[in-house]
C-alpha cells in the first residue's frame, strides 16, 4: 500500500482533459517522460483524431477522469467550469490531484474544487508548440506553479513531477499562487505580449503604409524584423540588442521610443491591471462568452482583415521554412 502510494506520488497516471495548444504538448512531453498519458476529448470531437494519429488511446472524458491519479484541465478556461461540474466533480477518484494551466477559474471563483482533490497549477510560460520543440530538442520553457488545496498530502509532488515532465524544470520552476499567476498572465498577454505587441505592429504598418512607403517595406520594417530583435532580448535582454544595433538605432530609440511609450501608456497599463485586479475583465470576459462572442468575434475579424495580414501571406510565401514550423505548432497562443 505504502508502496502503491509512492509511486502514485512520482508517476501518477495522468488524464489530459482537451487536445488543443496545451494538451498536445503536455501529454506528448509526459509521455516521452515516461508517465502514463490518457487522453480525454468529446467522441468525434476535433482534436480526437489527432490525438490517436500521435498514438494515444482516446476516452471519453469521464472514463479518462475516473481511472486517473491526476486530471490535467487543458480544455478553453470559458468551458472548464461546466466541464468540472458535469464531469470532473461526479468522476474523479478520491484525494485525486486536479491541475489547471491557467488560475483563471479557481481564482475568479467558477470552480470551487472538491474538498478531498488536492488542486495545483503548472503553467508553462509560452505557447503549446514551443512547450513542445523546445522539449524536443533537449530543452524547456519556464513553468510557474501553485498550490489551492492539498487535503491529500501529494500537491507539491504531482506539481513537481509534471512540471518535470513537462520538460519545465531544464530551464526554470518558480512558485507562485493562483491568484499571481493569474493577475500576472492576464497582464501580460493584454498588455505587451499579444494586445500591445500587435497593436504596435498595426499602428507602425499604418503609419507608413499611410505616408506612401511600399506596404511591403513596412512589413518587414515592422513586424518581420520584430523576432530578430526579440531574439536578442530572450537571450541577453536589452543590453544584448543595445550591443546588436547600430549607433545611430540607439540614439533614435532613446529620443522616440519613450514618445511612443509614455507616462500615459503607463497610466493606461496600470487601469488594464486594476481591471484584472478587480474582477472586471473577468466578468466582462464571461459575460461575453455567454452571448454568443459578439464582441470577440468582430474584433478578430478586424484584425485577421487587416492589410498587413495579406501582405504578408504574399511575403511569407517565399519562405518556404515557415511552412513546416506552421504544420508543427497550429492553434493559439496562451
Ligand atoms: P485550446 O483551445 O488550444 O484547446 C482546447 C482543447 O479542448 C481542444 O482539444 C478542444 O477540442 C477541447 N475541448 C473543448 N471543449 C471541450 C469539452 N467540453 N470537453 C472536452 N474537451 C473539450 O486550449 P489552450 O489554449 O491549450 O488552453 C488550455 C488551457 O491552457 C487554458 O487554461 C489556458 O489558459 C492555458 N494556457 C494556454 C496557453 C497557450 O499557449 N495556449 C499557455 C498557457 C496556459
Ligand atoms: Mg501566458
Ligand atoms: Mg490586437
Ligand atoms: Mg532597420
Ligand atoms: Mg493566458
Amino acid at each position: 500500500m505504502t508502496q502503491t502510494s509512492a509511486s502514485s506520488s512520482q508517476r501518477p497516471r495522468i488524464a489530459v482533459i482537451g487536445y488543443g495548444s496545451q494538451g498536445r504538448a503536455h501529454a506528448l512531453n509526459l509521455r516521452d517522460s515516461g508517465f502514463d498519458v490518457t487522453v480525454g476529448l468529446r467522441p468525434g470531437g476535433p482534436t480526437s483524431l489527432r490525438a490517436r494519429e500521435d498514438g494515444f488511446i482516446v476516452r471519453t472524458p469521464v472514463e479518462a477522469v475516473a481511472s486517473a491519479d491526476l486530471i490535467a484541465v487543458l480544455t478553453p478556461d470559458m468551458v472548464q467550469p461546466q466541464l468540472y461540474a458535469e464531469t470532473i466533480a461526479p468522476n474523479a477518484r478520491q484525494g485525486a490531484t486536479l491541475l489547471f494551466a491557467h488560475g483563471f477559474n479557481v481564482h475568479f471563483g467558477q470552480i470551487a474544487p472538491r474538498a478531498d482533490l488536492d488542486v495545483v497549477l503548472v503553467a508553462p510560460k509560452g505557447p503549446g508548440a514551443l512547450v513542445r520543440r523546445e522539449y524536443e530538442i533537449g530543452r524547456g520553457v519556464p513553468c510557474v506553479w501553485a498550490v489551492h488545496q492539498d487535503p491529500a498530502g501529494r500537491a507539491e509532488a504531482h506539481a513537481m513531477a509534471y512540471a518535470a515532465g513537462l520538460g519545465g524544470t531544464r530551464a526554470n520552476v518558480i512558485r507562485t499562487t493562483f491568484k499571481e499567476e493569474t493577475e500576472t498572465d492576464l497582464f501580460g498577454e493584454q498588455a505587451v505580449l499579444c494586445g500591445g505587441a500587435s497593436a504596435l505592429v498595426q499602428a507602425g504598418y499604418e503609419t507608413l503604409v499611410e505616408a506612401g512607403y511600399q506596404p511591403e517595406i513596412a512589413y518587414y520594417e515592422v513586424l518581420h524584423e520584430l523576432k530578430l530583435i526579440v531574439d536578442l532580448f530572450y537571450e541577453g535582454g536589452i543590453t544584448r540588442m543595445l550591443e546588436f544595433i547600430s549607433e545611430t538605432a540607439q540614439y533614435g530609440d532613446f529620443v522616440s521610443g519613450p514618445r511612443i511609450v509614455d507616462a500615459g501608456t503607463k497610466a493606461r497599463m496600470k487601469a488594464v491591471l486594476s481591471e484584472i485586479q478587480d474582477g472586471t475583465f473577468a466578468r466582462n470576459w464571461i459575460a461575453e462568452y455567454r452571448a454568443g462572442l459578439p464582441n470577440y468575434t468582430a474584433f478578430k475579424q478586424a484584425d485577421l482583415a487587416h492589410p498587413i495580414e495579406e501582405t504578408g501571406r504574399r511575403l511569407r510565401a517565399s519562405m518556404r521554412w515557415l511552412q513546416a514550423n506552421r504544420e508543427a505548432s497550429s492553434t493559439t497562443q496562451d
